[in-house]
């Protein structure tokens, strides 16, 4: 009997606002989307937050045994800057400042993405579509809203009827928003003048002469909008209604809410049954955004070059410290927040390297069965990663207390503890034990400390010769000695 039928998960919808039971639509199988990048430059740490919140959902429905369909896009083009209907291309933009192709940031951004997301141990999704390899869907999406009466062309270009869209049909339902204080609060941009009201979004533009990345359409040889490759992508591979979408809180309004409109307006159905939305990470208290500048590379966190950040931090640690928050809460990235991670990290990976040597003996002390169920009821309730994570430092705990002898395990017990434990440290948080205190990490970087502390006595001895030769060789192998106000830490190129 697969698991799902005996646990029970509730999703917080965002478009209902409360915590619901999830049924998917067909039994057993759940079709997710969640929106990908935009492939323009290197992804950041929110990025990756988003991304990975997702990863943990799809590791966790796969572990309740459904056939998880996830699908998560690439947006190669179409995307304009400000997430406006004007202005210039994100990834023509970057080509022209760089001199190459789109196509060629394209190219080397995706491959960027692809290399941290491994590097973060992610599972990949089922199908990562692209937007420029689905034109010929977005086209016949717009033919079916222009013909449903919802979109109208000018000068080449079609935009959505928001008004018109809105006499029927709810526009606003996600993001809690009213279309009349819309009206109000908008302001007209310059070159948005071809529609007949600001509130409308582009479905299809027209192409400037100097707009190189361009298709034939009925209308104009021009690029699709960003709301509707979405819309396009996801309905294609999983149906015109399907179980779950996710994304970042920031693309609620207006993307989110523009898929609704257009999947109404094409189809008559509200695409999606739930909606989840990851909220940001910031940086020190303030949003990352790549727009402020505002942002760590995840290279930069890994190696610790960075002008934040004490140390270098492991990738496990990173997802340790996101899963210790849920992914609904805004989530602070600081030296002192990493560095507790690092160490409830170590510590639970001490536990778990004590497993294989635990005995069992006679009846058991503890209620395994209870304890299980305590971690599944946890990511139950809206994968309440941080709670989960309480659970499994109660089993460190039990783990002591049976290696001590204060504490019995039966054997079948000690294979169900081990086998959860396993099960949600790996599987379902996606940890892995590569950075336990006997690892070749640790083990180098007590012997970079045995080096630091030579230089400092070196130059207390004035004897800089010798210290400095300690930090030159070390740069030639790829360690940077950074000195500081509190001591010397180092960096990994
Ligand atoms: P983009 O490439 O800008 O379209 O963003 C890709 C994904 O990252 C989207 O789901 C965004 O919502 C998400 N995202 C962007 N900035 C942040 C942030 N600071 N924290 C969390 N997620 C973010
Ligand atoms: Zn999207």
């Amino acid at each position: 009997m697969p698991l799902y039928q005996s646990q029970q998960i509730k999703i917080y919808n965002s478009l209902t606002g409360k915590k619901e039971v999830f049924k998917p639509i067909n039994e057993g199988h759940i079709g997710m989307y969640v929106c990908g990048p935009t492939v323009y430059s290197n992804v950041h740490l929110g990025n990756v937050r988003t991304f990975m919140s997702f990863d943990m959902v799809f590791r966790y429905l796969k572990q309740l045994g459904y056939k998880v369909r996830y699908v998560r896009n690439i947006t190669d083009a179409g995307h304009l800057e400000n997430d406006a209907d004007a202005g210039e291309d994100k990834i023509t933009k970057k080509a022209r400042l760089e001199e190459i192709e789109p196509m060629e940031v394209v190219q080397r951004y995706t491959v960027d993405f692809h290399n941290i997301l491994n590097v973060f141990n992610f599972l990949p999704p089922s199908i990562e579509p692209t937007a420029t390899g689905h034109i010929i869907e977005q086209i016949e999406l717009i033919n079916t809203i222009i013909a449903n009466g919802y979109a109208y062309e000018v000068n080449g270009s079609v935009y959505f009827d928001v008004h018109k869209f809105n006499e029927t049909n709810d526009y606003g339902k996600l993001s809690k928003r009213k279309l009349d204080d819309l009206i109000h609060n908008t302001r007209v941009l310059d070159g948005q003048s071809d529609k007949k009201n600001p509130q409308d979004f582009a479905l299809w533009k027209k192409a400037e002469p100097q707009h190189i990345m361009r298709w034939p359409s009925p209308w104009s040889d021009g690029f699709p909008g960003w709301h509707l490759e979405c819309t396009a992508m996801s309905t294609k591979y999983l149906g015109e209604r399907f179980d779950i979408h996710g994304g970042g809180m920031d693309l609620k309004f207006p993307h989110h809410e523009c898929e609704i409109a257009q999947n109404e307006a094409a189809k008559g159905v509200s695409p999606v049954n739930y909606w989840m939305h990851a909220n940001m990470l910031e940086l020190n208290g303030s949003r990352m955004s790549k727009s402020t500048g505002n942002t760590v590379n995840p290279g930069e966190l890994l190696s610790g070059n960075n002008k934040f950040f004490s140390k270098a931090y492991s990738p496990s640690v990173i997802r340790f410290f996101n899963a210790q928050s849920s992914y609904r809460s805004v989530l602070d990235l600081t030296d002192d927040g990493l560095l507790g991670s690092e160490k409830g990290f170590y510590r639970l990976m001490d536990a778990v390297n004590q497993l294989p040597a635990l005995k069992a003996s006679g009846t058991s002390s503890i209620d395994i069965v209870a304890w299980k169920q305590k971690c599944y009821d946890a990511m139950n309730d809206d994968f309440n990663s941080p709670i989960l994570i309480a659970h499994l430092f109660e089993a460190a705990k039990y783990i002591n207390q049976i290696k001590e002898g204060q504490a019995s395990i039966s054997s079948d017990d000690l294979r169900t503890f081990k086998d959860t434990i396993n099960i949600f440290v790996f599987d379902v948080l996606g940890l892995e034990n590569n950075s336990n205190s006997d690892s070749g990490t640790d083990k180098l970087s007590g012997a970079v400390d045995v080096l630091i502390k030579l230089r400092q006595e070196a130059r207390a001895n004035k004897d800089f010769a010798l210290s400095d030769k300690i930090r030159d060789e070390l740069a030639e192998v790829g360690i940077q000695l950074k000195d500081g106000k509190d001591g010397t830490t180092y960096s990994v190129n």
